[in-house]
Formats: C-alpha cells, sequence, structure tokens
C-alpha cells in the first residue's frame, strides 16, 4: 500500500478504546485515499478489521459525506457484487501554493488531488510579509462562495531549505530569507493548518501521489529550469536528509574542473545542464564562429537569449540549438545514472521548462542513462516527463495538509502534546462532534499523562 508521509512512523499506541476507534478511522480512510473503489469485504482484507468495524466505521463516513458508494466492482462468480467505495472529493477541501520567487501559484484542491480552481498571481515583492498577504488575499479568492469550515489547511511550497520540523525556512537564498518561521506568520492570519516544504520536494510529491509517479514507491524527481533540483521519495516516503537539503542533484560534480558555480564548486550539474547553462553554451559556440538562427531571433544581441529562443531556433533544425540541447540532456543523463546506481529507482520523473521538439532533451537523458546506469538498476527503472507540470508543487504541498489528517493520530498533536486547534475543527467538520469529544478525551489523557 502506497501511504506517502512526511511524518516519523507512529509511536506504539495505547489501547484505550477511544484511541482506537479514532485509529480504526484513520485506517480506514487511509485504505481509500491509497485505492479508491476498494469494497467492504476489501477493506476487511487490508486494514485486518473485523467485518462490523468496517460497516459501522464506513456506514458514519458515507452519513458524514466524507466517503460515497460507487458502483458495484467486477461480477463476482457467485453473483455477489460488492459496492465500490470512494472518498467523497469535495467532503473538504485543501489549498495548495507554490512561491516561485517571483510568482504564487495558488490551487484549491480536493480531497482526491484535483484541482478545482487556480490562481497565479505575479510577485514583484517577495518579503515574508508580502507573500503572507499574498496568499491570505488568494485564500479568500478560492474560498469564495465556500463555508470556510470546509478548508482543512494550506501547505505551502518554499524556493528555499525547510527545516520540515520546526517548519521555519531554513535558507531560501534568491529571495532573500534566512530563518522565517513562515508556517507560523502565515497560520497567525488564516486559523488553519499550514504545512510549508522545500518546492522541490512538493513537485515530487506531487507527481507521487497524483502524476507521473503513481505506483512508484521508489522515484527521483528531478526540475530543470534556471537551477536543477531534486526530490526524493524511497519507501514511499520524501526523503529530506538530516537537516532538509537531500536532492540537491544540481550540485554534484560532473566535470571536475568544469565551470565555476555559484556554490563555490566547478562542474557543478547545475552550470552544465540547466537553462541558464544551455544559454551561456549557445553564446560561447555562436562567438567562437558558429552559425545558428539563435543570432537572428536575438537581433544580433546574444546577451538576450533566453531557453525558449534556444527550442523555438531547434523548432527549425538549428545545429547549435540541437546540439546544446543534447549536450545538456546527456549532463543530466550522467548525474541521473549515479542517482540510480545509488538508490534504484523504479521511476525517473523528469520536469523541464525546455518545450523543445521531439523530446530531444529527455531522449538525451534516457541514451545516457541507458549508456552509463548499472544494468540491474537499468532494468527497473523508467524515466519519464512530469505530468503536472506547473501545478506540481501546489498540489502536492496540499498532500502535506492530507497526510497530517489521514497519516497518524500523532499527527492530531502539536509538539507540546495538546490537539491543535486548527486540526481540531478540521476534524470536527470531518468526523463530526462525537470525535471533537474523544479528541478532548485524547488531549486530556495526553495532558495528563
Ligand atoms: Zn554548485
Amino acid at each position: 500500500m502506497r501511504v506517502a508521509t512526511t511524518e516519523p512512523d507512529s509511536p506504539p499506541l495505547s489501547d484505550s478504546p477511544i484511541a482506537i476507534r479514532e485509529i480504526n478511522q484513520l485506517r480506514i480512510l487511509n485504505a481509500l485515499r491509497s485505492q479508491p473503489g476498494l469494497s467492504r469485504a476489501a477493506l476487511v482484507r487490508q486494514t485486518g478489521l473485523g467485518k462490523a468495524t468496517v460497516s459501522t466505521i464506513v456506514a458514519g463516513f458515507i452519513a458524514r459525506g466524507l466517503v460515497r458508494e460507487e458502483g458495484p466492482e467486477v461480477q463476482h462468480a457467485a453473483g455477489r457484487r460488492p459496492t465500490r467505495l470512494e472518498l467523497n472529493g469535495e467532503a473538504f477541501v485543501v489549498i495548495g501554493v507554490e512561491l516561485t520567487g517571483y510568482e504564487c501559484i495558488a490551487a484549491l484542491i480536493d480531497l482526491r488531488g484535483r484541482p478545482l480552481r487556480v490562481l497565479h498571481r505575479p510577485m514583484p515583492e517577495s518579503s515574508p510579509q508580502s507573500s503572507v498577504d499574498t496568499i491570505v488575499a488568494a485564500i479568500s479568492h478560492l474560498m469564495a462562495g465556500r463555508d470556510d469550515a470546509q478548508l482543512a489547511g494550506v501547505g505551502v511550497g518554499i524556493p528555499g531549505v525547510v527545516d520540515a520540523q520546526a517548519q521555519r525556512v531554513v535558507l531560501a537564498q534568491n529571495i532573500g530569507w534566512v530563518d522565517v518561521p513562515f508556517a507560523r506568520l502565515l497560520q497567525d492570519r488564516i486559523s488553519k493548518r499550514v504545512s510549508i516544504i522545500n518546492r522541490t520536494n512538493a513537485d515530487a510529491l506531487g507527481e507521487y501521489w497524483h502524476g507521473s509517479g503513481q505506483a512508484a514507491d521508489s522515484m527521483i524527481y528531478v526540475s530543470v529550469g534556471m537551477g536543477i533540483g531534486a526530490g526524493i521519495i524511497i519507501g514511499g516516503k520524501l526523503h529530506q536528509g538530516a537537516n532538509g537539503s537531500a536532492g540537491e542533484i544540481g550540485h554534484v560534480t560532473v566535470v571536475p574542473n568544469g565551470p565555476r558555480c555559484a556554490c563555490g564548486n566547478t562542474g557543478c550539474l547545475e552550470t552544465l545542464a540547466s537553462t541558464s547553462a544551455m544559454v551561456v553554451r549557445a553564446k560561447q559556440r555562436i562567438k567562437e564562429g558558429e552559425r545558428s538562427v539563435l543570432d537572428t531571433l536575438t537581433g544580433g544581441n546574444l546577451e538576450i537569449m533566453t531557453g525558449s529562443m534556444i527550442t523555438d531556433a531547434a523548432r527549425q533544425g538549428d545545429e547549435v540549438a540541437v546540439a546544446v540541447i543534447q549536450e545538456a540532456g546527456n549532463y543530466l543523463g550522467v548525474a541521473l545514472a549515479n542517482a540510480i546506481n545509488l538508490l534504484n529507482p523504479r521511476l525517473v520523473v523528469v520536469d523541464s521548462e525546455m518545450r523543445d521538439p521531439g523530446d530531444l532533451f529527455l531522449e538525451s537523458v534516457r541514451k545516457a542513462v541507458n549508456h552509463r546506469a548499472f544494468s540491474l538498476a537499468l532494468a527497473a527503472v523508467e524515466v519519464v516527463p512530469s505530468r503536472l507540470e506547473h501545478l506540481a508543487a501546489a498540489i502536492g504541498a496540499s498532500t502535506l495538509i492530507i497526510d497530517q489528517l489521514f497519516s497518524s493520530i500523532d499527527g492530531l498533536f502539536d509538539s507540546a502534546g495538546h490537539v491543535d486547534d486548527a486540526m481540531h475543527s478540521a476534524l470536527n467538520a470531518v468526523f463530526g462532534d462525537d470525535s471533537s469529544d474523544s479528541l478532548d478525551s485524547l488531549q486530556n489523557r495526553v495532558g495528563s499523562s
């Protein structure tokens, strides 16, 4: 069963009847999240719970509109037609946000990961305060005409290193943030559960749950733009590393004495395979005397060259543009072959901002991977393009909130051992009033122990 979560494994659980009921409810929700369409009988098999328990809990969920019955499963030989169960996508909604550094992408997302509304807001100013203002305005726009209680929380993808435990932005160099308690700043304004994550990790979670990554419990997501970053999922869990900096594939060395990188090293992948690297390389080749339509496309001023001009030129069959894209793809393939040997993933998802003709870039990546990766690891892996593209991070950030609702009861408690108010009200909306009693009892029990 696929369970992607950023939460640690659950601690041993109390055998209090209230806690057990809560856990059983979460197990059933989780099973239906991972495998929509299970019947009651399949839920019994999946969760190991008794028939009566499953029936009672499912009936409660259906009465509250959280789960609904769909058409019957495949006809059984005996003629029994068990009913398929699914989460009701709109039982509640979450909002996923991506801050890119120059834009805020916000999406209203249903329980099944489908975007219902999407907003793009330019962000000429990216201070923490103005970012909070922009997100708050986006939330009220997205929630217009909906009951506020339906909103379970807001997940935000940040262009920087995030301490997932402390929910602080450690460093976001290109927007100038150092040690910003961003989750708290936003939570203070909206009184809802807020969770933040590095935006490339959010991309990875989005693709894992709802994009190209479905069904692959080990996956590397790599994003190629002005920089290069990766998100790594191992055993269905996001791997963020010792201090949140896992996935910096842009700074693995590919050519030891290659170009100088902003990080101080030389020959980093980012200096050879990013969009900016392709622009640098194309300019070089033209200055060295190669003929290219890029000369015309830039009006003779090579300094204004962009990545999309290179793809335009490649579309016209321009040899310099084609060569530059293939070289970059080759370098990315070299780095990915190393990562594949190290991690043995089932899937590599590549998202490139270069919309090049005929998958030139991706094909060069695949060629290098096929050429260099260890045969056993190569046999297991598939290299595919991303499916969610610019919405991956917003959708992925929203899965943090759903994870917190569905993963484990320790997600219900904040670090002080108290039930989080925002989570409490979200659960109230979902489980109904009697769960607030059980949550209060749980809180008292934890508080007094
Ligand atoms: Zn570097």
